[in-house]
């Protein structure tokens, strides 16, 4: 019987034959689609993933799962697309191999294990359906199952892997089978002399342990049904793994770990548990201490069960773990893994409810072979609703809460990087800060030295620390700045006076800070900055609390560098750049507003020649400014790519695109820059025009 027919065989036990054909379709699709490509063992590539849908079959998988399960590579190695499976075998299927296509392309670095934790996590998040994550544990244990065909280096590396991630995960599913089997193979590809030597040790031990092992169920069988109790007895085999990883753990030799004698009693209910244990101390006498009550404080994955240690007959230790048959099917194909429970039982959603009574199915349908689709046809679960995983460039991973933007990702990292991000990356392209992350993304901050936090990401940021840190700057920030600004409008306005703030006396200053009742002369400087008091009145008011004449002077304007923070605020109507000719007005209680001279919005309220002051820029101002630019180009694939490539190749960063929608043969692009001044914007607009498709170039103003 061929491979095919024996996978069919299969799947008549619990499935219907029509889907039994379209599950024959979809591997009739994937052999054309995998046509001509082998695996390491020269086998034609097909035989993978019909290997893997097997393995997906022995759990009775539903039937999208195993389609799923045999296109599972197509995305990846051929050129089939998303739409395509999408229409042959219909949506469901398409996002699961969508879902193990992404999977396949990110990739563990570190060794680190907090980080293998996050790596698992971000794993299961990214699976947004459970399935996705069976389909992957599959094809990773035929993956190993392989592995000796596979070159050393990739064999060691893909063991290691399996043993870090893969194996762990099978473990918090429950899938307790396929986690021994995971370690076992990984274990033996990892440290083969080490797993040769152990695997030749242990059967010669056998012989020997049969005996003791015989004697001791012996005795155990007897006792029991004398204190009034049925149970099910038998003695356990240890998996080289396990072994090897006690005798690592706790420093012991080979014969210390295999002089323990494991044995299994399962019993009907919970009493019964507590009476054999009580019938078992009295065969044999306890190690003191050894004692431990699972099932009145169960393990955090759920595993209920006694467990005691006795001193045996032969002087040897008898490890004994005493459980009901519910318990023992929860430790045996497992159940609820402590993903399930990360949070009190009392917040469990609705989600993680279906998903445990989903897998609670799993294992009743493995013990009475009842009917699986049924259960797993509805099954679409958010495994990790609360957080996203990202990677940092050097490939470490972040969790942070959903929703969170790449100002949240870059506070996380450190303060400092927060507080002067500027533009961001996402997987290698630029993208606006606010962008909410998705897992796997990988994200790098562009910072400048002189960048400050903006008050707009208040809007947007999630996480407390992004939050209270953009808070703390600002209030420092802004009072500073204030003093800063009220400090050259005062002494600007003296200057109009022909005199100079350091021409100012002792007595003056205490006279005139009396007068307007202000604590100190930093607490009048801000109230000027504010836009609270005008200095033109203090700078009067100044000069008359001395004898001096006053005189008209020539006041000279206010010099703007962009790095004055809330103290200087650009009109958002008119996006002032340098280069651009300006003027300020004051603002009651927000410091200066730069508009452009042209500006329609300053025109109107023109009038009022106290609220203006004389601004330009300074030669060299400190940051980039945002600019609107608004292009009309000929609709055409590619077009915004050519386009946003034209603004990177002129050092441009792009903070914003919004595309309108499409009229005829042109739409139009509204974009928001950051440039140097005006002569960056016009070089970047002369590299623009040489795009055949861009047909108008346009400064936006409101
Ligand atoms: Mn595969």
């Amino acid at each position: 019987m061929n491979a095919l027919a024996e996978f069919t065989g299969n799947l008549a036990h619990y499935l219907k034959p029509p889907d039994i054909e379209r599950i024959e379709e979809a591997y009739q699709f994937s052999g054309k689609a995998h046509e001509g490509q082998y695996r390491d063992s020269g086998e034609p590539y097909i035989s993978h993933p019909l290997a893997v849908a097997g393995i997906l079959a022995e759990w009775h998988l539903d039937p999208q799962a195993l389609m799923a399960a045999l296109l599972h590579d197509v995305m990846e190695d051929t050129k089939v697309s998303k739409a395509e499976i999408s229409r042959r075998f219909g949506k469901p299927v398409a996002e699961l191999v969508d879902g193990l296509s992404k999977l396949a392309k990110i990739e563990f670095q570190s060794q680190q294990d907090a980080q293998a934790e996050n790596f698992r996590k971000m794993l299961l998040a990214m699976a947004r359906d459970v399935r996705v994550i069976l389909i992957k544990l599959a094809d990773r244990l035929h993956n190993m199952r392989t592995l000796g065909a596979v070159p050393p280096a990739k064999r060691r590396r893909v063991a290691r892997e399996t043993l870090d991630i893969y194996a762990p995960i099978a473990n918090r599913l429950g899938l307790n089978n396929l986690y021994q089997e995971m370690q076992e193979l990984a274990f033996s590809h990892l440290y083969p002399m080490r797993y040769r030597v152990l695997a030749k040790a242990t059967k010669s031990a056998r012989g020997n342990r049969r005996q003791v092992v015989g004697k001791i169920l012996k005795a155990i069988k007897q006792r029991l049904p004398e204190a009034g109790i049925e149970a099910e007895v038998s003695g356990r085999e240890k998996h080289l793994y396990s072994i090897y990883r006690k005798m690592l753990e706790k420093n012991l030799s080979f014969s210390q770990v295999l002089d323990i004698y494991g044995f299994r009693v399962v019993v009907e209910d919970r009493s019964a548990c507590y009476l054999a244990l009580g019938a078992l101390h009295s065969l044999y006498k306890p190690v003191p201490g050894k004692f431990k009550d699972y099932i009145a404080i169960p393990k955090v994955n759920g595993y209920q069960a006694l467990h005691t240690t006795l001193f045996g007959p032969f002087g040897a230790p008898l490890e004994i773990q005493i459980r009901t048959r519910d318990m023992h099917r929860v430790a045996e194909a497992g159940v609820a893994s402590h993903w399930l429970y990360k949070t009190s039982d009392a917040s469990i959603n609705e989600l993680q409810h279906q998903t445990h009574a989903w897998l609670q199915s799993l294992l009743d349908i493995q013990s009475e072979s009842g009917d699986a689709a049924e259960f797993l046809e509805h099954i679409k679960v958010d495994l990790f609703p609360d957080e996203v995983y990202v990677f940092t460039p050097k490939g470490k991973i972040m969790a942070l809460p959903r929703g969170a933007t790449a100002v949240d990702f870059a506070y996380a990292v450190h303060t400092q990087i927060g507080n002067r991000c500027v533009a961001t990356k996402i997987n290698h392209e630029l993208a606006p800060l606010r962008s909410e992350l998705k897992n796997g993304d990988r994200i790098e901050i562009i910072t400048a030295a002189h960048a400050n936090p903006n008050p707009a990401w208040l809007n947007y940021v999630k996480t407390g620390k992004a939050r209270s840190h953009i808070r703390h700057f600002l209030k420092t920030m802004h009072y500073e700045e204030s003093v800063e600004l009220g400090e050259k409008l005062l002494s600007q306005a003296l200057r109009a006076l022909n005199t100079d703030l350091t021409e100012i006396g002792e007595e003056q200053w205490e006279k005139l800070l009396r007068d307007i009742t202000a604590k100190s002369r930093t607490e009048l400087f801000a109230d000027i900055g504010l836009g609270k008091r005008f200095a033109a009145v203090v700078a009067r008011r100044l000069l008359a609390a001395s004898e001096q004449p006053m005189a008209e002077g020539n006041a000279g304007p206010i010099v703007i560098r962009g790095s004055e923070g809330m103290a200087v605020q650009f009109a958002k109507c008119c996006r002032p750049i340098p280069g651009d000719p300006i003027i300020g007005s004051i603002k009651k209680g927000q410091g200066i507003v730069i508009h452009t001279h042209d500006c329609p919005t300053a025109a109107r309220s023109r009038t009022d020649p106290d609220k203006w002051l004389d601004v330009e820029w300074a030669h060299e101002p400190a940051r980039l400014f945002d600019v609107g630019i608004r292009i009309t180009v000929i609709n055409q694939r590619g077009v915004l790519a050519k386009v946003a490539g034209g603004i990177a190749a002129g050092g441009a960063n792009i903070d914003n695109v919004i595309m309108d929608e499409e009229r005829g043969a042109y739409t139009e692009m509204r974009l928001t820059l950051q440039v140097a001044d005006r002569q960056h914007l016009a070089r970047i607009k002369r590299g623009l025009r040489r795009i055949p498709e861009v047909v108008r170039i346009a400064r936006e103003r409101d």
